[in-house]
């Protein structure tokens, strides 16, 4: 159905349907009829591709995604706008939708049965409530995966596609970076959202690699450095490796040290070719 940005078009099949936002499931819907085909045509909606979209809302960037890629399968907890979609996606034929938390979804299984012989890429106005969890999952899975274009958070998508070295980088960005090479694709008002949330919004795509971006020798333990490094602000890596490991300082010093690196180091001045240095002395220095 076309014009499902249309603040009339919405609130009568709201009416016709007893359907009312929740917030708790981050239902702010695009209503800026702008938005979406840039996310599809971005997003990597075309012939020859396969598109997993995560939360349909009403369908208004289904049916953009619908009409250029070969076929799409739709993932949305929310019951009670799956016969709201019946009926908004009604044109396409090439649209599965499936009632489940993507969390919970066997998302293999679902790009097995659908996308055979389709390149695969998952577009995404996400729940705000469930932003890092979302990427960290698809990207964590290993899912066959081209991309991952999401609109998040303007302050998220600024840490999830900040550069390695730089005041922003955190956690997420040194996770994201092993396995994908994000880009900010541009920025949406929170106007253009009903309703409308208190913050303004960026759609981001993360080209996903198909080795990560540094060899670590034990990858489950570079994750806890990473996280490790990040855990206090305002402290330096040794001092917050040291605390959230549970590893002598004078130990992680050394690993530091060992992986050429100054022991008053903070965690945003390290690369990721860094991390995996000190990742892997540190695991010399444990076994
Ligand atoms: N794509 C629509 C749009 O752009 O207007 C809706 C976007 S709205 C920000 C997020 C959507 O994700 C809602 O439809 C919500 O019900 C759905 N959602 C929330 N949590 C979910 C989950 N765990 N699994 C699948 N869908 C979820």
């Amino acid at each position: 159905m076309e014009n499902l940005t249309n603040i009339n078009v919405i609130k009568d099949i709201f009416e016709r349907h007893g359907f009312s936002f929740s917030k708790a499931l981050g239902q702010n819907f695009l209503i800026n009829p702008s938005v979406c085909p840039r996310i599809a045509e971005m997003g990597n909606a075309a012939e020859g591709w396969g598109v997993l979209e995560i939360g349909t809302g009403v369908g208004v960037l289904t049916h953009e995604l619908a009409k250029r890629a070969d076929k799409v399968v739709a993932v949305e907890i929310d019951s009670r706008l799956i016969p709201i979609l019946e009926e908004t996606l009604a044109e396409h034929d090439n649209v599965t939708v499936i009632n489940e938390d993507v969390m919970k979804a066997d998302l293999n299984a679902i790009i097995k049965e659908h996308f055979s012989g389709l390149k695969v890429a998952v577009c995404a106005n996400l729940p705000y409530y469930i932003t890092s969890p979302i990427i960290m999952m698809l990207l964590e899975s290993r899912l066959p995966i081209e991309s991952v274009t999401v609109m998040v958070q303007k302050e998220a998508g600024k840490r999830l596609c900040a550069e390695m070295g730089t005041r922003d980088t955190g956690a997420v960005t040194a996770a994201v970076r092993y396995y994908a090479e994000p880009k900010l694709l541009f920025n949406v008002s929170r106007g253009s959202f009903m309703p409308a949330p208190n913050v303004d919004s960026c759609v981001i795509r993360l080209d996903v690699k198909k080795e990560p971006a540094v060899k670590t020798e034990d990858e489950q333990f570079y994750f806890r450095v990473v996280r490790g490094a990040f855990s206090q602000r305002r402290k330096n890596m040794c001092n917050s490796l040291s605390s959230a490991m549970g590893i002598p300082k004078s130990e992680v010093a050394e690993a530091i040290r060992a992986a050429g690196l100054p022991e008053s180091v903070r965690p945003e001045q390290v690369q990721l070719e860094d991390f995996a240095r000190v990742a892997n002395e540190l695991k010399k220095l444990s076994e």
